[in-house]
């Protein structure tokens, strides 16, 4: 019997617990903490993405707002509106939308963020603070992940994990996370030789590859707990994960749906990075 992680419900509890915890650093500070997200140019899917990080905000009582930026916007305009976000008060957590548009470069921007405002946890310091296990902002994917494993009392310390992939937005934190943990952590990526024998001895797996159904239940052990991140196309067209679903729902211990495992849990994590930084920022 596999046991299926419904990210949507815990999610969902992790936006009343933000909600809640917004009503209080309301009632003791006098006013909301504040989420302001930079959106340059007309990416479809970045529109939609930060529509949903707008509502979502909007639904735990945050404050901010959308900065749209027109596509032709350069560098030195975004470091300007990043720099006046820095000093802004009310501003507690600043996010840049990626991508940029082809007029403006990303890194500068993003190194310009002041790291206690930076909820997506890329910024150098808070990816040094999480390697060395001091304070500071992770990214949202993989503490959504880690959320769902506390939410299913996986053991951590000692467990074997496998983390496939090592993007700085999903698998170097997810690592360090896990690391964190006591896990003792493997890392996979592109020119990782024998995968399916380094998913064979894993306790955890956590798919972050962005290719669809790569991971078969021959590759796992019974006992496994998989989350998956991918978000990919099928060949006909259809959401589907980096896990062979189909073939590993029945075969594992635990696995997460595609959609409605991690997917959910990213802006859920992003509420929740905004209060820690509007309570951290308030010295709470
Ligand atoms: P990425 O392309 O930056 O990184 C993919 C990683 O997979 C790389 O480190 C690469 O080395 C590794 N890889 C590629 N082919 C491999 C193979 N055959 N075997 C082993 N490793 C291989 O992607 P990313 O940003 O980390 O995202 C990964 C997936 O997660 C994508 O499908 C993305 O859409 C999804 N994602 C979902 C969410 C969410 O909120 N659910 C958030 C971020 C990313």
């Amino acid at each position: 019997m596999t046991r299926l992680i419904d990210g949507k419900a815990v999610a969902a509890k992790v936006r009343a617990e933000v909600a809640q915890g917004v009503a209080e650093y309301r009632a003791r500070h006098g006013r909301a903490p504040g989420l302001h997200v930079v959106l340059a140019g007309e990416d479809p899917a970045s529109a939609v993405y930060v529509r949903n990080k707008e509502r979502a905000a909007a639904e735990v009582g945050m404050a901010g707002r959308v900065h749209r930026l027109p596509s032709s916007v350069g560098t030195e305009a975004l470091l300007a509106l990043v720099r006046e976000l820095n000093q802004a008060p009310e501003v507690d957590g600043i996010l840049v939308q990626l991508p940029l548009p082809p007029s403006a470069h990303a890194e500068p921007v993003l190194l310009a963020i002041d790291p206690a405002k930076d909820v997506d946890g890329f910024h150098p310091v808070n990816v040094g603070a999480l390697w060395t296990g001091a304070p500071g902002l992770v990214p949202c994917t993989p503490r959504g992940c880690l959320r769902l494993l506390d939410e299913l009392g996986v053991e951590l310390a000692g467990a074997r994990a496998l983390v496939i992939g090592r993007s700085n937005i999903v698998g170097k934190p997810m690592a360090a996370l896990l690391l964190g943990r006591s896990a003792t952590v493997t890392v996979a990526h592109s020119r990782t030789r024998g995968l399916q024998e380094l998913c064979r001895e894993a306790d955890v797996v956590v798919a972050a590859v962005g290719r669809a159904k790569l991971v078969k239940a021959s590759w796992l052990r019974e006992e496994a707990v998989v989350i998956d991140v991918g978000m990919n196309r099928d060949e006909a067209g259809k959401l589907c994960g980096d896990v062979d679903f189909e073939d590993v729902h029945g075969h594992v211990a635990a696995l997460t749906p595609v959609p409605g495992g991690v997917g959910p849990m990213t802006i859920a994590m992003l509420l929740e990075n905004t209060l820690r930084a509007a309570r951290a920022r308030a010295g709470d």
